[in-house]
């Protein structure tokens, strides 16, 4: 790729570990926010684990201060995206958020730039159908955390070319990751099979078939999943998974797809897991090896 300049906008979660990847592996990248603030913590955050990596022997210091001299943040959209080969999106999880970011960028960028997004769930159909372009639309959904996560699905709109489609997978395989390709339905693949699950999972607990530490462990032991359904949930964010198993019970129109009411509960009495400190479990004493939940301790079974 001559042009090595990549856009990333939203520098939460997930756009701060993208920005990282991109600029390690040599990308000259421009991280963008509505707020000031969130990228100056963005930038503590890439800096931080920057030096866990040095730490680990995984990368040098020379490694570390070139990464971070490619890294510039802007709360100027329309310039931070002026010179972008690809812009990858990871903004807040909302559509209509969304939809005016790619109608901006849009209008914004050359004409030959990619356009991906880093959605866990939204369509990059309806996304792509907002700008001129459908057919550069494509969706880049990086795992979190991003710099330790080897796995990106490719998620092909259905606009989106071929030659997008390899620029992708080519451009993944430079970060070191791997690319895996699917097709633009609900969910994709890694939520449509990871959220019905803890969706399970929350329904047992629900209606009293085990406790949480029950359901996780057996989930763990029985099946090597590093870590249970339930703890999972906590860490990705309740109001996310809710978010998700809303769109794919639109999407199919299928009652297998409806969230548990308990989640529902949950996230409107706003305990979304480990970001308020309260989900499944009880983050406030220990963030490690947290506590079970008060609400939930009645169903301990051990
Ligand atoms: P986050 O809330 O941590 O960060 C979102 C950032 O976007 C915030 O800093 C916010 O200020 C910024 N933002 C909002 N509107 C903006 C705009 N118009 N222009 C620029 N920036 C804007 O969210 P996150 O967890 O990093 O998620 C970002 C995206 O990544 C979402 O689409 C989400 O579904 C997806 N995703 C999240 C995870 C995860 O585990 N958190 C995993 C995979 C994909």
């Amino acid at each position: 790729m001559s042009n090595t300049n990549i856009t990333v906008i939203g520098s939460g979660t997930m756009g701060n570990g993208i920005a990282h990847v991109f600029a390690l592996h040599g990308y000259t990248v421009t991280l963008v926010d509505v707020q000031q603030e969130a990228l100056q913590r963005a930038m503590a955050t890439i800096r931080q684990n920057l030096d866990r990596q040095l730490n680990k022997g995984l990368i040098t210091a020379e490694e570390k201060e070139k990464a971070l001299s490619r890294i510039t943040s802007s709360v100027q959209l329309q310039t931070a995206v002026a010179q972008a080969a690809v812009v990858v999106e990871a903004a807040t999880e909302d559509i209509t958020i969304k939809k005016q970011i790619f109608q901006q960028i849009d209008t914004f960028c050359p004409k030959e730039t990619i356009l991906a997004t880093n959605t866990s769930s939204i369509s990059i159909t309806a996304l792509a159908a907002v700008t001129q372009r459908p057919e550069k639309v494509i969706g880049m959904h990086f795992m979190n955390p991003v710099p330790v996560m080897k796995l990106v699905e490719v998620i092909r709109g259905y606009a989106t070319t071929e030659e997008v489609v390899q620029h992708i997978l080519q451009l993944t395989k430079s970060l070191d990751k791997i690319p895996l390709l699917v097709n633009d339905y609900p969910g994709f693949i890694a939520n449509r099979i990871l959220m019905p699950m803890i969706n399970e999972a929350i329904f047992a607990l629900y209606e009293g078939v085990s406790g949480v530490k029950e359901i996780d462990q057996i989930m763990q032991l029985g099946m090597a999943h590093p870590m249970g359904p339930l703890r999972l949930a906590d860490f990705i964010g309740l109001d996310v998974c809710l978010s998700i198993m809303k769109v794919l019970f639109e999407g199919f129109g299928q009652p297998k797809y409806a969230p548990c009411p308990l989640l529902t509960n949950m996230v409107n009495a706003g305990k979304l897991g480990m970001k308020t400190e309260e989900g499944f479990y009880d983050y406030r004493k220990n963030k490690k090896e947290p506590e079970v939940a008060q609400q939930f301790t009645f169903r301990q079974f051990s």
